[in-house]
């Protein structure tokens, strides 16, 4: 859909001829805007967008053990009570 394709230009460098096409976008892009991530070209912005999921996944994935300890904590304290319960009664 872009007019860059095939012109052999850079999307972001007009004036550069291209060397490659984004994976994510389908832009033309120069040996500057490339960038090679896990063996895959894609330009700076797709790989800066990609990067912040990334790095939102890994805040989440914090969240969950957290999530984890939080929950190990109430099974301990419940053991505890139970424990407890055992002793007055045993
Ligand atoms: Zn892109
Ligand atoms: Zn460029």
């Amino acid at each position: 859909m872009h007019a860059a394709l095939g012109s052999g230009r850079c999307h972001y460098h007009p004036e550069r001829s291209g060397i490659g096409i984004c994976v994510e976008c389908r832009s033309v892009i120069c040996a500057e805007c490339t960038t090679q991530f896990e063996g895959i070209n894609r330009c700076a912005t797709c790989l800066k967008a990609k990067l912040a999921k990334a790095s939102t996944l890994l805040e989440r994935k914090d969240w969950t053990v957290h999530g984890v300890t939080l929950g190990l904590l109430g099974v301990g304290s419940l053991y505890a009570g139970v424990l407890m319960l055992a002793k007055l009664f045993g």
